[in-house]
């Protein structure tokens, strides 16, 4: 039988006695060239000078960065409270939404 353990927790997920949830995060750089609104010379200079500079830097670290994709098995109430803040932002609560 296979055991997953949760990836936030740490928790043992038994699979037979409760959900296991998997979160697939994709991320990848956004390349947004404007090429209708530049001359192609300028785009070639431009791509001239990113090569170059790319000599200098390790590629694979580049690449790593430009494209990862990561999954992580959760259990129930992790995936709560993962879905509460995907993006781990650290205040929840938004300003000025006091009662008081
Ligand atoms: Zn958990």
């Amino acid at each position: 039988m296979i055991t997953f353990a949760c990836d936030r927790c740490q928790k043992k997920i038994d699979s037979k006695q409760e959900l296991r949830f998997v979160v697939s995060v994709e991320v990848e750089a956004a390349m947004d060239f404007d090429e209708e609104d530049r001359p192609d010379h300028e785009y070639l200079n431009e791509l001239q000078e990113l090569l170059e500079s790319l000599d200098t830097v390790d590629c694979a670290e580049i690449s790593d960065k430009a494209y990862q994709k990561k999954s992580y098995d959760l259990c129930e109430q992790c995936c709560q409270e993962y879905l509460k803040n995907p993006l781990a932002i650290e205040h929840a609560a938004p300003m000025g939404c006091s009662n008081n």
